[in-house]
């Protein structure tokens, strides 16, 4: 769809973030070249991903023999060797590579793999607990924040935005939420206008800064 070189990823590492990242995107259509330096991990995804192979990737050689340099999408899954990461990431930059994502176990870790060349840095562990930590303790059914303290929130209608179109419950002005969506009972999401009649039970997502859309869940 995006040209030969545009829809395709090389995915270092195939432990569990690797792994369910090379079969996700495998899923999307991409064509992935994953590489792990363990033949079990290799075998265990040959049959769902067409391009599996064993490599070390702190190998610079190997990986241009397998043509990792002419890629412009790569993710450095690798967390727990520190080195084996942080050298699988200043190679691919060495290559040139555009779009470099990198898993990282800490932010001192996230740091040095930025200095190295990362363009995307992720800290699944420390971003999901953080994310689990709004959903334990508040109303929110599901959360997403943004950068610069901007979230969206799934949450259910609070009752003062019941029985009356959004327009007239000026939720805008007094939480400053937008809301974007809205699913009634046994039906799918559908976009929110002014028009839209809340009802008792709806499910809502919001859009705001993260403190806002906080504060809106919290309403019952
Ligand atoms: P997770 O927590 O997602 O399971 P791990 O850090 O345990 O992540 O997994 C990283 C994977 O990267 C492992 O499967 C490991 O074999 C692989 N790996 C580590 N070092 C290298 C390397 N130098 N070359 C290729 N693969 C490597």
């Amino acid at each position: 769809r995006n040209g030969s070189s545009g829809n395709r990823a090389v995915i270092i590492g195939l432990g569990r973030f690797g792994g369910s990242l090379a079969l996700e995107l495998a899923r999307q259509r991409t064509d992935v070249l994953a590489i792990d330096s363990s033949p079990k991990l290799v075998d265990k995804y040959a049959e769902d991903l067409t391009h599996a192979v064993v490599a070390d990737s702190t190998d610079e050689d190997a990986l241009k023999q397998l043509g990792v340099h002419q890629f412009r999408r790569a993710v450095v899954a690798i967390g727990a060797d520190l080195e084996a990461s942080i050298l699988t990431t200043s190679v691919l930059a060495d290559f040139g590579i555009p779009n470099i994502w990198a898993k990282a176990l800490s932010r001192q870790h996230a740091r040095i793999l930025e200095r190295v060349g990362a363009h995307h840095v992720v800290l699944p562990e420390h971003d999901m607990g953080e994310r689990v930590a709004h959903l334990v303790m508040g109303r929110m059914l599901d959360y997403i924040e943004f950068e610069d303290d901007y979230a969206m929130v799934k949450t259910v209608a609070p009752a003062e935005a019941v029985g009356r179109p959004l327009a007239e419950s000026e939720l805008r002005s007094k939480y400053g939420i937008t809301v974007v969506s809205i699913k009634r009972r046994g039906e799918g999401f559908t976009y929110a206008t002014a028009e839209t009649v809340v009802r008792r039970g709806d499910l809502l997502i919001v859009a705001g800064k993260s403190t806002d859309t906080e504060r809106f869940a919290e309403l019952t």
